[in-house]
């Protein structure tokens, strides 16, 4: 009772510590990390910035938290006298619509000394780490799968080296990855269809009820019609360049993703979200 009356009171550290809170729209541009998320109406609705998202003191924890394991393990790397190349965050597919930036690249390990690997580091609970021990990266995290993917076909390389590292214990689990040329053209594909289509491309389940709809931040207006925000990137009359510029072609101008989000009185939504209207 002590514990929970403290949570409640704004005057303690508890309560200052947790409640930053940020509401945003996303960052904008569509990034190969995000490229292997299985709904496509969830990345259309994404792209098209339907509803703004919310990141908590406790979720900017944990990307923190993984910055650091990630400098232990580079350092850890170093010492080994491997070489390593640092994050690139510059790599392009699909014409510079397409962006993503790695953890960084890595040649000199033991199983292929002379081949240069994209390196790529994720942190996760013990629950996770054991899963992707027991299955491995392809089955177990498909999108840490197809991000490695795009960076290799990015980078015009073909291994990658997947190191975990289970937050728990600080065990490691590292797997060589191939590069996988189907698996690149079917997700790129994707992706264009994500950036073209003017209807709503398949939801990834028909049940408001199933597991992965439920954490949905999109499950509202997918499910029940609920209104979308109004920015230019709902509009009929914009259309996606790369990175984060949209061209209107009623004004003739690009638009930063300031400008999207002010939006202009003459928006006319497109016809895929009809019946979500805006708010
Ligand atoms: S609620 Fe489900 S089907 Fe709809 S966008 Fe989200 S994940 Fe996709």
């Amino acid at each position: 009772m002590a514990n929970l009356i403290k949570f409640l009171n704004p005057e303690t550290t508890k309560h200052a510590l947790d409640k930053k809170v940020t509401i945003d729209f996303p960052r904008g541009y569509p990034g190969m990390s995000g490229a292997g998320e299985e709904c496509l109406r969830k990345r259309q609705y994404e792209h098209h910035f339907c509803e703004k998202g919310e990141i908590n003191a406790r979720t900017q924890r944990i990307f923190s938290v993984g910055h650091l394991f990630e400098n232990i393990l580079n350092n850890e790397l170093k010492e080994l006298g491997y070489e390593m190349f640092g994050e690139q965050s510059n790599l392009t597919l699909l014409d510079g619509r397409l962006l993503g930036h790695n953890d960084g690249t890595i040649r000199g390990i033991p199983e292929a000394p002379g081949t240069i690997h994209v390196l790529e580091i994720k942190t996760m609970n013990d629950k996770s780490f054991k899963d992707t021990e027991k299955k491995g990266v392809a089955k177990s995290k498909p999108g840490y799968m197809i991000q490695m993917q795009l960076y290799m076909q990015s980078m015009k390389l073909d291994r990658a080296l997947f190191i975990a590292i289970n937050k728990n214990d600080c065990n490691y689990y590292i797997e060589r990855v191939y590069k996988d040329k189907n698996i690149i053209d079917e997700v790129l594909n994707k992706t264009i269809d994500v950036f073209e289509s003017k209807i709503l491309l398949t939801r990834l389940s028909e049940k408001r009820s199933f597991y992965k709809c439920s954490w949905c931040n999109y499950k509202d207006i997918c499910f029940d019609s609920a209104p979308i925000e109004k920015t230019c990137r709902s509009c009929i009359a914009s259309n996606f360049i790369k990175g984060n510029t949209w061209h209107c072609w009623k004004n003739k101008e690009d638009m930063d993703r300031d400008k999207q989000i002010e939006c202009c009185d003459e928006h006319q939504l497109m016809e895929a979200f009809k019946n979500n209207g805006t708010k």
